[in-house]
């Protein structure tokens, strides 16, 4: 069977391997097609698509936009076929980080008011790209010993219920889904099963999505039983949105999560490609 994997993290966000090494390992995994899905960047893409030519395979632009909802948790945001030099876009992604680097700044505020010793520089040194999360500042908090591990930090300190977080400026999931698609590529919704929704509201939702511009659903995900994807592939058959798959592959910041595993067909890229055509030639 022809494989593929259309969500993976390099370094321009948070995975561990740079955009150009990525298409070399998905080749050694034996996949016709990946794709890089950054969140809220396209800044690997240009040096990942180069990858994939030299390597040749297929190599499929993508992002990963954070949202919110009416119900807790992010929801993620696929998007496909985007369009790095588009300056409408990079100046959009733009706006989205500096709001995220106004909450970066006032997560440090409340660190250094707890008698912590440091600075926003310092995350950033240790995020080292474009993407300064809190995975990073969680490091940094281990290596400077106020905390054991990374439990430890994101429980006591920057996880939603710490004394030192500070929610992210997020679009809503509808605005993420319209802002995709004002740029003419594809949003797709990542990892539903993360959400919990039960059936009812889960399709409600991906209907609210999908007359919005929805084009596909990720049905297979490394964090998704067999129960949850079996029932997701039955919801985008009845909703007319294309199936997508792909592993979420960060490399050693999510060490069980493996390039290709779970095993996505080749022919799902071909149906997003389909069906987001159609959606065009519809009008959408
Ligand atoms: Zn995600
Ligand atoms: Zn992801």
């Amino acid at each position: 069977m022809d494989r593929i994997d259309l969500h993976t993290h390099s370094t321009a966000s948070d995975g561990s391997n740079t955009p150009e090494k990525l298409p070399f390992l998905a080749k050694d995994a034996g996949l016709s097609a990946v794709a890089l899905t950054d969140h809220d960047t396209v800044a690997g893409l240009d040096a990942f698509l180069s990858a994939c030519q030299k390597v040749e395979i297929e190599g499929v632009s993508g992002i990963e936009i954070s949202s919110r909802w009416h119900f807790p948790g992010e929801v993620h945001v696929l998007g496909y076929f985007v369009n790095p030099a588009d300056r409408g876009f990079l100046k959009r992604l733009e706006f989205l980080q500096n709001a995220r680097s106004d909450r970066n700044g006032e997560m440090i505020r409340k660190l250094q008011s707890l008698g912590i010793d440091i600075t926003l520089a310092e995350w950033q040194r240790e995020a080292g790209g474009e993407i300064v999360g809190r995975p990073h500042l969680a490091r940094l908090l281990i290596e400077k010993g106020v905390c054991r591990d990374m439990g430890e930090a994101f429980g006591k300190y920057i996880g939603t219920d710490g004394v030192a977080f500070v929610p992210k400026e997020k679009l809503t999931t509808v605005e993420a889904v319209r802002f995709i698609r004002e740029f003419s590529a594809a949003p797709v919704l990542a990892h539903p099963g993360l959400l919990k929704l039960d059936t009812g509201t889960l399709r409600d939702f991906l209907v609210e999505l999908k007359d919005n511009g929805l084009a596909g659903v990720e049905c297979i995900h490394s964090d998704h039983n067999e129960k949850m994807t079996v029932k997701l592939l039955e919801l985008a058959v009845r909703l007319g949105l294309a199936p997508t798959g792909g592993s979420d592959f960060h490399g050693t910041p999510k060490p069980r999560v493996r390039l290709g595993i779970p095993e996505v067909p080749g022919r799902y890229l071909e149906g997003l490609k389909q069906s987001f055509s159609g959606q065009l030639e519809r009008g959408f």
